[in-house]
């Protein structure tokens, strides 16, 4: 007789796997923040110690873009996958098992059953939370019974929309609520990885049922496919064990296509949507690259002509637009150079400015150039700040300074 693993153990291991990081990256700090949390009071981001503002968000759209791309090519090569393996509903659903058969005539086992659904429900409810407000604080005002509405609203309702789901609808969400699963057979195509029955190998069937007792959503998946089923494997291994035993395959497995076709990934749609993928990692990753902690744009200040004192100097103003990404406030230092042949030098007042994390500040400079040039002439602008690790290299902005009555 073959003794049969099975795909389960590992399974759990990777859904019991996702459910530690989901509960335990609130608790994650790096750099003193949660390592993924959005602040909703200053609209910023936290993520893996890099702080995002909320004017920075198109980042987070590409980000979530290119997941959308990676989950439509894992599902076009791999199907539901992601259902069976990945999905915090199942995980959810797996790891509240004990009351998916409440025991109709046992009222004390139904109540046991429920406290506890209720309990997981709660606490992934408070996870939720904690990607908003960060444990410690959370905790704080539980104790204190100082919640406040808002995150009391939010924990109440949460935790109930969790109850009624992980207690009574459980795998029926995948069939009839999740947008995912409505979607996917758009997505499929012949050779689509799936859980099949082997037809040419039909005649070998036992006709126990062990397949069909074990589907979490009762499939019997020897009359074919059905967009129910949650890719979970369970019936693999349930017909593995039962022909384990005449030293006989499973007739239950994962094939990409019917059974007996080889893999194909050099398909025309998983092609496109690989390069569509691949684009927007390279895009995501030379966006994040190139992102600076402090950034500035340099304008004529319209409202200040450009004149000359009564001593023979130049005075010029600008509008400069400081915006600070960073998680500390910066002490802004600035100077400028005219154009290379030029001998002469520029003063700036105010030449340091002090721009808050996360501001956007405008402040007008006026430049003040002694030696007269004969005509208009360029300027740059140089900015540096102390970065502290995030160290950025100085930034140049050029800008003309111009001379009343010269082209
Ligand atoms: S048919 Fe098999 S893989 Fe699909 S849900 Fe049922 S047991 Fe899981
Ligand atoms: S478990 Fe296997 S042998 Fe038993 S009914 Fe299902 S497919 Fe047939």
């Amino acid at each position: 007789m073959t003794t049969i693993r099975g795909f389960q153990p590992y399974r759990r291991a990777a859904l019991v796997l996702q459910a530690v990081i989901i509960l335990g990256l609130p608790f994650l700090k790096i750099r003193g923040e949660s390592a993924v949390r959005f602040d909703l009071p200053s609209l910023r981001l936290h993520f893996f110690g890099r702080a995002l503002w909320i004017q920075e968000f198109f980042v987070v759209l590409i980000a979530l873009l290119f997941f959308t791309f990676l989950i439509l090519l894992v599902t076009l090569l791999f199907g539901r996958i992601w259902c069976g393996w990945l999905c915090p509903q199942t995980a959810l659903t797996y790891l509240t098992e004990f009351a998916g058969q409440p025991a109709a005539k046992n009222l004390i086992r139904n109540i046991a059953s429920y406290a506890g659904v209720f309990g997981v429900s709660l606490l992934v409810g408070a996870n939720l939370i904690w990607y908003f407000v960060t444990p410690a604080e959370f905790f704080t005002r539980l104790l204190s019974d100082n919640l406040g509405p808002a995150i009391t609203w939010a924990w109440s309702l949460l935790t109930i929309v969790l109850f009624a789901d992980l207690a009574f609808i459980r795998h029926r969400f995948c069939a009839t609520v999740c947008p995912y699963s409505r979607m996917q057979s758009t997505l499929f195509d012949s050779r689509t990885m799936v859980i099949a029955f082997d037809m040419q190998r039909s005649a070998e069937c036992m006709d126990c049922a062990a397949c069909v007792r074990t589907c979490p959503v009762g499939i019997d998946i020897r009359k074919g496919l059905s967009p129910a089923c949650v890719s979970c494997a369970q019936c693999v291994d349930a017909c593995a064990e039962r022909l384990a035993k005449k030293d006989r395959q499973g007739l239950i497995g994962y094939f990409f296509g019917l059974p007996g076709q080889g893999i194909g990934f050099m398909r025309r749609n998983v092609l496109l949507v690989s390069a569509v993928t691949l684009s927007l990692m390279v895009f995501l990753v030379l966006l994040a690259s190139g992102r600076q902690t402090l950034d500035m744009t340099v304008m004529p200040a319209h409202n200040f002509p450009p004149r000359i004192t009564t001593d023979g100097k130049i005075i010029n103003a600008y509008l400069i637009a400081f915006e600070n990404r960073g998680s500390n406030a910066l002490q802004v230092h600035l100077s400028a150079l005219p154009a290379p042949a030029s001998q002469t030098s520029i003063a700036l007042n105010p030449a340091t400015i002090m721009v808050r994390a996360g501001e956007h500040k405008t402040a007008t400079v006026f430049a003040e150039m002694r030696d007269v040039p004969q005509h208009n002439s360029t300027v740059t602008f140089t900015l540096s700040a102390d970065y502290g690790a995030a160290e950025q290299k100085p930034l140049l902005r050029k800008a003309v300074f111009a001379v009343p009555g010269k082209p």
